[in-house]
């Protein structure tokens, strides 16, 4: 029912050189439920040759046949979609409706970029003198190093990827080793399709010695991260030494603020939604909610009654609506999250208690009145927990926005459109979404500024990060 992951290599499947495995545990019964290859640097010298193999010939493929092979991907991601969903689930905890949305959403993302790769031109540039013909040319990177996390196992991987791949450049994943076997899934439906098998390498094992090895070596030509900050600062820094171009997709700590005249039905059901989605484990879910004194409780009675109607279980069960955290160490999170915050004098309005002691399971929580020196109101949650403040004027919710560094989502309600104009103008973030969720699609850019990283995961921006410019002058006497 759940398969044991093995690396891609130059074509082939198998077992890393030393034959060592990791353990892959079910989140939401703590069992252990299959097992994943761990690769040592002998495996990585082969994904790199590889690479740098499948690279010379992917680049030359035309950009139209590259399509063709990527759109095929598509359609076996969509013919797989329930098998790849149920994987998912068991090694993710997400409920099953999401993991099958995500598999859905990552067949669009490839079918995007393979239409964009055809539309990565140069152009030409009218020249001083007659008969001299300068050019700019878009050339794919090179070989790409990719790593990616748990929480979107698939999407994180699928948008890395698509990019590198549409623009003609290969790639060796490090996929996430709590979730291997959905990505191992994603990277199947793309070798089925006919990615050939130097183009695309997928390893898994420990992921500073991979980043390590992988990141300074010759071969790699650009890298491509999703994580923490803190993990993203380190990578950037060693990209930076051996000048090699870098995409950081970084943490974030997301505002949402409801102005007096938002529509608060709409915002309640909008905010509280995605908040608990995916328990919490999502870069852009919006965490720190800003709400006018005006509509301050009713916001947060709709908010809590939200939490508290939520059905949180193992997400195979088709009522469940909320799954299990990924692993332990986000649940002690949550714990240690809580308590700083009760500690400091907040407000605990449902939830902040594990539930059970089977699973990864933690209650939906909701805080009010948060001191602006609980870790929550400074550190990204990264799970199930909200912190909702009161704010009177409109520029105290603009200047708390912007005091963390992060700068990834940031959200809005308010029916004026002189505030929906300042907030859009004002907010540090590489994305703001007023009076609905509307980030993520393919075709829009994906990123953030400040300590939320640079570069973008969508929109013709995400191939820039994989095209490198040639200029070409020619005299032609
Ligand atoms: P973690 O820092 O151990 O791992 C996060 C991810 O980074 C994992 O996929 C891991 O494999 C990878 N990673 C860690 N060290 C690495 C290294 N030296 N080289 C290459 N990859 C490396 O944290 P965790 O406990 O698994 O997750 C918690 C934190 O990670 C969260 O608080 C959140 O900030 C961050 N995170 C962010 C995203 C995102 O979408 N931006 C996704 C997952 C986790």
């Amino acid at each position: 029912m759940y398969p044991d992951t093995e690396l891609h290599i130059a074509g082939t499947w198998g077992p890393g050189a030393e034959g060592q495995t990791l353990t892959v545990l079910n989140p939401a019964t703590g069992e252990t439920i299959g097992r994943c290859a761990a690769a040592t640097e002998r495996d990585l010298d082969r994904a790199l040759e590889a690479a740098s193999r499948g690279f010379t010939a992917w680049r030359k493929v035309a950009p139209f046949e590259r399509a063709k092979v990527m759109r095929r991907a598509a359609d076996l991601l969509r013919e797989r979609a329930d098998t790849i969903a149920r994987v998912m689930t068991l090694e993710q905890g997400k409920p099953l409706a999401e993991s099958r949305i995500e598999v859905m959403a990552a067949a669009d993302i490839v079918d995007w970029f393979a239409e964009e790769g055809k539309r990565a031109y140069g152009r030409v540039i009218p020249a001083r003198a007659d008969g001299v013909l300068q050019i700019a040319l878009r050339e794919p990177v090179g070989p790409v190093a990719c790593f990616t996390p748990w929480n979107f196992p698939i999407n994180q991987a699928v948008r890395k990827v698509s990019a590198a791949l549409c623009t003609g450049c290969s790639v060796v994943l490090k996929g996430p080793e709590d979730t291997p076997a959905s990505c191992a899934a994603l990277i199947r439906a793309f070798l089925d399709a006919g990615v050939p098998g130097d183009v695309l390498g997928l390893v898994y094992g420990d992921p500073a010695a991979i980043s390590g090895y992988l990141i300074p070596h010759p071969v790699i030509r650009k890298i491509s991260f999703t994580g923490s900050t803190a993990v993203g600062k380190e990578l950037a820094s060693l990209a930076g030494r051996h000048m090699k171009r870098a995409t950081m997709e970084l943490g974030g700590h997301a505002p949402a603020i409801v102005f007096a005249d938002a529509d608060l039905d709409r915002a309640v059901a909008v905010l509280a939604a995605s908040k608990f989605r995916n328990a919490g484990q999502v870069c852009v879910s919006p965490t720190r909610f800003l709400v006018h004194d005006s509509v301050f409780e009713r916001f947060v009675d709709g908010f809590t009654a939200f939490a508290q109607g939520i059905k949180v279980g193992d997400g195979l069960e088709p009522d469940t609506r909320m799954g299990p955290l990924i692993h332990g160490r986000r649940l002690e999170a949550m714990e240690a999250l809580t308590a700083d915050a009760t500690a400091q004098g907040a407000s605990l309005r449902t939830g902040g208690k594990r539930i059970g002691n089977r699973g990864n399971f933690f209650e939906p929580t909701v805080f009010t009145e948060v001191p602006l020196s609980a870790r929550i109101m400074n550190e990204e949650p990264f799970g199930p927990i909200a912190a909702i403040q009161r704010f009177a004027h409109d520029d105290d919710a603009l200047e708390e926005a912007n005091r963390l560094p992060f700068g990834l989502a940031a959200y809005a309600y308010t029916r004026s459109t002189e505030r929906a104009t300042r907030v859009q103008q004002g907010v540090e973030s590489g994305m703001i979404s007023i009076n609905h969720h509307g980030l993520a699609l393919p075709e829009t850019p994906f990123g953030g500024v400040k300590d939320s990283g640079y570069g973008s995961e969508g929109g013709p921006e995400a191939l820039e990060a994989y095209l490198v410019t040639k200029f070409v002058t020619q005299a032609n006497f």
